[in-house]
């Protein structure tokens, strides 16, 4: 690959990018209309006297490009699944086509891959494209990087990890967690774990205003049938803080994952070995498959552009009051004529509709805090 030879729009096309008999599209509906004038031996000829490419968005069609599921990254290198479940399954190893680089191919993403996609020893196939993606968590808020910094792409669950005790559990990071997952349409449920150590009770009490599951899991007692259960079908990405005993968890949960445990140093937040990188993981259950993505050293999500709408979508009851709001209401304590505080103040939401309203304050200010 000579992803990094030439200025822009200076350098010859790869010749295997651009085989001649590759027809040209483009990106945009109404430019590719625009195109359909030309024929594919007009395409060839098309005078281009400075030998320079095209400027327009026109793209290489990869009409040979197969599927695939991205499992993890490593310094440039992306491990593919191909054929996902069928009996030519395999693991590719794939590059990014310079196309793409200035979008960040992730875990979860689906792509189309060229090139030499048999999966054997040596071989090397290239991602021309990246899927749409059905959501998205953000390691960074800061949207002027041109690197984007998505962690995950495609998850539709996260895992909270949570110790009861060591390290003592914070409410806010359980919130800046939930607050990402409900702005990228991604349903969260809760592990909290090392009960032995401590009485998770208390801590639990901050999020019983939630449509939340809850799973306990202690020293020898891990709830697995249970998470099984909950994780069958589903693609999920597992957080948490270092200490917690997330490893543990996905290990208990993947046998064979062999995420580093009780290794992590402190000041990196880096497990000493495999799990300093973000992974997918299988999992077979008697209730069925799933994936576990596992995003070590990943301590929080930037909430940055979360919007009011998408954690409100999380609290159904709630959403369905705020239609009667003042315009551009904020719902929080001081709002005047909030319908949701009126409504949860006239006994309209039954007893847990208090817990419930400051569930959702705490979180709309998570936002801004
Ligand atoms: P991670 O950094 O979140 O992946 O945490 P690890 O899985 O490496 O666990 C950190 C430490 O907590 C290890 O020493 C584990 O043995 C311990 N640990 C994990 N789960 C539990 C639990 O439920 N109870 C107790 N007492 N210790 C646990
Ligand atoms: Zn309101």
């Amino acid at each position: 690959m000579s992803s990094s030879v030439g200025k822009p729009g200076a350098d010859e096309p790869d010749a295997d990018e651009n085989p001649p008999e590759a027809r040209w599209w483009a990106d945009d509906p109404d430019d590719e209309a625009a195109y359909e004038q030309y024929d594919e031996s007009s395409v060839r000829v098309r005078p281009n006297p400075k030998g320079n490419r095209p400027r327009t968005k026109i793209r290489p069609e990869h009409e040979d490009a197969v599927i695939g599921r991205v499992l993890g990254v490593d310094r440039g290198r992306y491990s593919v699944l191909v054929a996902e479940g069928s009996s030519a399954e395999r693991q590719v190893t794939s590059t990014r086509a310079r196309e793409l680089r200035r979008q960040a191919v992730v875990t979860g993403d689906r792509v189309d891959l060229v090139g030499d996609v048999s999966g054997a020893d040596g071989t090397l196939s290239r991602i021309v494209r990246i899927r749409e993606r059905t959501t998205l968590l953000r390691r960074s808020a800061d949207d002027t990087d041109e690197v984007e910094r998505i962690v995950v792409a495609n998850a539709d669950q996260m895992l909270i990890v949570i110790a009861a005790a060591d390290p003592e559990p914070r409410t806010r990071l359980v919130d800046r967690y939930l607050v990402a997952a409900y702005d990228a349409g991604i349903a969260p449920l809760l592990c909290i774990t090392k009960t032995d150590l401590a009485d998770p009770g208390p801590f639990l009490a901050n999020f019983a205003g939630l449509d939340l599951p809850v799973f306990r899991s202690a020293q020898g007692a891990v709830p697995l049938e249970d998470l099984a259960a909950a994780l069958a079908g589903h693609d999920t990405v597992a957080v948490g803080h270092s200490g917690v005993g997330k490893s543990t968890l996905v290990n208990a949960l993947v046998p064979g994952a062999d995420r580093a445990t009780g290794q992590v140093n402190a000041v990196t937040g880096r497990g000493r070995h495999t799990s300093s990188s973000t992974v997918s993981l299988r999992l077979t259950t008697s209730a069925g498959n799933g994936w576990v993505i596992d995003t070590p050293g990943v301590r929080s999500f930037g909430l940055g552009h979360v919007a009011t709408e998408n954690i409100l979508k999380a609290f159904t009851d709630l959403d369905a009051i705020a239609q009667r709001c003042p315009r551009g209401c904020t719902h929080l304590p001081d709002a005047p004529d909030c319908a949701i505080i009126e409504a949860v103040d006239a006994g309209e939401l039954g007893p847990a509709g208090a817990a419930r309203l400051h569930s959702l304050q705490r979180l709309l200010s998570t936002n801004t805090a």
